[in-house]
């Protein structure tokens, strides 16, 4: 009998058999609380009907054409829908399977554009494992250490997280602002620099909401110095921080935005979208992938943003989140041990600390195994994975963040207690 590989880590302990909005039931019958969303991508929550219904039907129709060989009017509809809601001036697309893949076509449409290879990232990013992806990370070693030489033509710049440097936001700002102008005036300048890859909310490195004055400075230098703002959005996207897009918590327009997660509720599905006249100035046939645009899963993206929608799921994931984040701040004021709370919209994090401010990992740790014993769901991030992240589906209600909180509350004291 074959057996899982070791490399598998599991966060939690659950073999699930079946989901329900925000709760997962295993195969032994138990009920949890599911506040990972599988990694923030169950949007509308688990099997959602409509889009249970969606699905379906479209499997029951036509489940593959390839649609750089045969379009189909899933993948049309959906073009049509995603230009209701995304920015005017983006309105053309590409459909790929993962945020990875979204990535390095975002990589290549950049680099085709500009004709300049230089791809900035801030530090704690997180843009994917796939080659080109994995060297634009830097939210951890695990995700490079040892699979190098990675892809060249990537800068670093700070992130603006003023938690780490115990400065104001303000300061923090400042600070980044200034490095980036220092990075391009030293080792990626302007004439080499085809984009700089920025995440709304910065998920993998520990959930640090991008302060708007940031990505507003950084579409200040594209535009003086020529090129692209890129948003990552595939984790803040389809109302996960509370707006539509986790760009609108600022002024700042991206040139191109990547997207997948909370796009088809589960299904694997994948997009970037830019101004059509750049998208024309990628080389034909070097974007694409054989499963790209699969008709199944555009026929759930279209049921996930009817969802979306029809539910108002956008107003609920701000309110539902500020419920959530002052929660979190009543326990954290009880512990010492937390030294921040932060988010933005349904993405709430708790980082935990030693009194001195070193990461706490086992701390953190404890504290999801105390969590997911008491049938709550949750999942680690940050380069110390020392921040314990809740990201439930935008249709969570009040009485499950009340409950997700009184567990969360006892959780905590208990992994205090050690
Ligand atoms: N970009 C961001 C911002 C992400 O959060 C993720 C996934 N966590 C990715 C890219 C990669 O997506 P995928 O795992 O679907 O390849």
């Amino acid at each position: 009998m074959a057996q899982l590989s070791p490399v598998l880590k599991q966060a939690t302990p659950v073999l699930a058999a079946r989901g329900e909005g925000v709760y997962l039931y295993g195969e032994d019958g138990r009920r949890h609380l599911d506040f990972t969303a599988g990694i923030g991508v169950t949007s509308t929550g688990h099997c959602h009907p409509r889009v249970v219904e969606a699905a379906q039907r479209q499997v029951a129709t036509l489940v593959h054409g390839q649609y750089t060989t045969v379009m189909h009017r899933p993948l049309l509809d959906l073009t049509d829908r995603l230009g209701e809601v995304l920015p005017p001036a983006l309105d053309s697309l590409f459909f790929l399977n993962s945020g990875s893949e979204a990535v390095e076509a975002a990589v290549r449409l950049v680099r085709h554009a500009t004709g300049r290879q230089n791809i900035l990232v801030c530090h704690g990013s997180f843009h994917g494992r796939t080659m080109g992806a994995a060297a634009l990370t830097t939210a951890g070693t695990k995700f490079r250490a040892g699979i190098g030489p990675l892809m060249p033509g990537v800068a670093v710049t700070p992130f603006p997280f003023a938690y780490r440097y115990g400065w104001t936001e303000d300061e923090a700002v400042a600070f980044a602002l200034r490095e980036l102008d220092y990075v391009l005036a030293t080792t990626s300048p302007p004439a080499d620099t085809a984009a700089v890859f920025v995440e709304p909310v910065l998920g993998e490195g520990g959930y640090v909401p991008t302060p708007a004055a940031f990505m507003e400075g950084l579409r200040e230098r594209a535009d003086r110095h020529g090129f692209l703002l890129v948003a990552d959005e595939v984790q803040t996207g389809f109302g996960r921080t509370g707006r539509f897009w986790g760009h609108q918590h600022s002024a700042a327009v991206p040139d191109v935005i990547v997207t997948a997660k909370g796009l088809a509720s589960g299904f694997p599905l994948s997009a970037i979208a830019a101004p059509r006249a750049l998208m024309e100035k990628a080389w034909p046939g070097s974007q694409g992938g054989t499963y790209g645009g699969n008709a199944v899963a555009c026929a759930a993206a279209i049921a996930t943003l009817d969802v979306i929608r029809d539910e108002k799921l956008v107003d609920n994931a701000a309110r539902m989140g500020d419920r959530l984040l002052a929660g979190l701040r009543t326990i954290a004021e009880r512990h010492p041990e937390i030294g921040d709370v932060r988010g933005r919209g349904l993405m709430a994090a708790t980082e935990f600390t030693t009194v001195t401010g070193t990461p706490d990992t086992a701390l953190a740790q404890r504290a999801l195994t105390e969590s997911a014993e008491r049938g709550l769901l949750l999942l680690p991030c940050g380069a110390h994975s020392n921040t314990v992240r809740m990201i439930p589906a935008l249709v969570v209600n009040e009485s499950q963040i009340d409950d997700a909180l009184s567990v969360w509350g006892e959780a905590v004291e208990a992994a205090v207690k050690g």
